[in-house]
């Protein structure tokens, strides 16, 4: 079967853009493996709705071929299915790196973004896991609510602009615990301890909220091997109109990386490159 635009992907990024092409009245479809890292947000569960009757492979994508005039993808039970254009929103939710303890919390006291759940937990005490600039932004950001923040760093130093390393000295609330990691989070319905190795010691450090950034994600695109350009951090690079370096394929959402790594700026994103990708279908079928 031949499509105009095949979407890889099923969370905001994915559900926009193929809103977006079925309005343009674009015969496309979504191949979207498991569900996607995003929260239940209303919007989010309305755009599940608006796409209810948009054709969907529950299926993983193996394998891309990726020519400029067609785009095949292959999926894990052997399907191949054709299209003119590819978008590419599979995120980089890598759902293997769970520590112990994580998965049975996400959503109700592990959290992954700092500015989307922060604000509900003044005063309470959390745990911050990570060791880059994004990190020190966001266990700052936190320092605003929190009661009190142990700074787990899986590192020497941290990385990034040496400023924030500073302003993070300066901030009584924050205990910054250097070349230390976290082993397990513990408790009932929340979090209540998590277990922190330091110094060569295993400690129980109590907590109300644990926010992850060393280990949460990776890009999704092993499927890809080596057709589109992917950025040295190791993100798939896309041009001001959302388009790979293949033309007729685009990409959006996580996977592209940058910051912040939102829904709603996925959701945003998918808009953009489903219009860049109707305006190229215009002048390329
Ligand atoms: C671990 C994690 C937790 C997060 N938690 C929150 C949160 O609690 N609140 C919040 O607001 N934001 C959270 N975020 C951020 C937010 O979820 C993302 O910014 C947003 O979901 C990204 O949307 P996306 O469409 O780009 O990718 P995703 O929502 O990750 O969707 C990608 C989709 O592609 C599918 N996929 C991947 N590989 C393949 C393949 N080979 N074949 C077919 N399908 C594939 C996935 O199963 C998924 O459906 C989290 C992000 C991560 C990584």
């Amino acid at each position: 079967m031949k499509y105009e635009c095949i979407i890889v992907g099923g969370g905001p990024a994915a559900l926009a853009a193929a809103l977006r092409l079925n309005k343009a009245g674009r015969q496309v479809v979504m191949v979207a493996k498991g569900n996607p890292a995003s929260a239940a947000e209303p919007w989010l569960q309305s755009l599940k709705e608006q796409t209810q009757n948009i054709q969907t492979i529950p299926e993983e994508v193996v394998q891309a071929t990726l020519g400029a005039t067609e785009k095949k993808v292959a999926t894990k039970s052997e399907q191949v299915l054709e299209a003119s254009a590819l978008i590419l929103a599979s995120g980089c939710f890598d759902r293997q790196g769970f520590i112990e303890g994580e998965e049975k919390f996400v959503g109700r006291g592990v959290f992954y973004n700092a500015y989307q759940d922060g604000p509900s937990l003044a005063g309470k005490t959390l745990i911050v896991e990570g060791k880059t600039e994004q990190a020190l932004r966001e266990v700052l950001y936190l320092s605003r609510h929190a009661g009190k923040i142990y700074f787990i760093v899986p590192a020497m130093r941290l990385e990034g602009d040496s400023r924030l390393t500073e302003c993070l000295q300066k901030e009584p609330k924050i205990e910054t615990l250097l070349s230390a990691s976290l082993k397990k989070i513990e408790g009932n319905e929340t979090p209540q301890t998590a277990v922190v190795l330091s110094a060569g010691a295993e400690k129980v450090i109590e907590a109300d909220g644990v926010f992850l950034y060393a280990r949460r994600s990776r890009p999704q695109y092993d499927y890809l091997r080596g057709t589109v350009e992917i950025s040295e951090e190791g993100c798939v690079l896309v041009d001001e109109t959302f388009m790979t370096s293949i033309p007729g394929v685009f990409a959006c959402g996580d996977m592209i990386a940058g910051q912040p790594q939102l829904p709603f700026v996925s959701a945003a994103q998918g808009m953009v490159a489903a219009m860049s990708a109707d305006r190229w279908l215009n002048l390329n079928e």
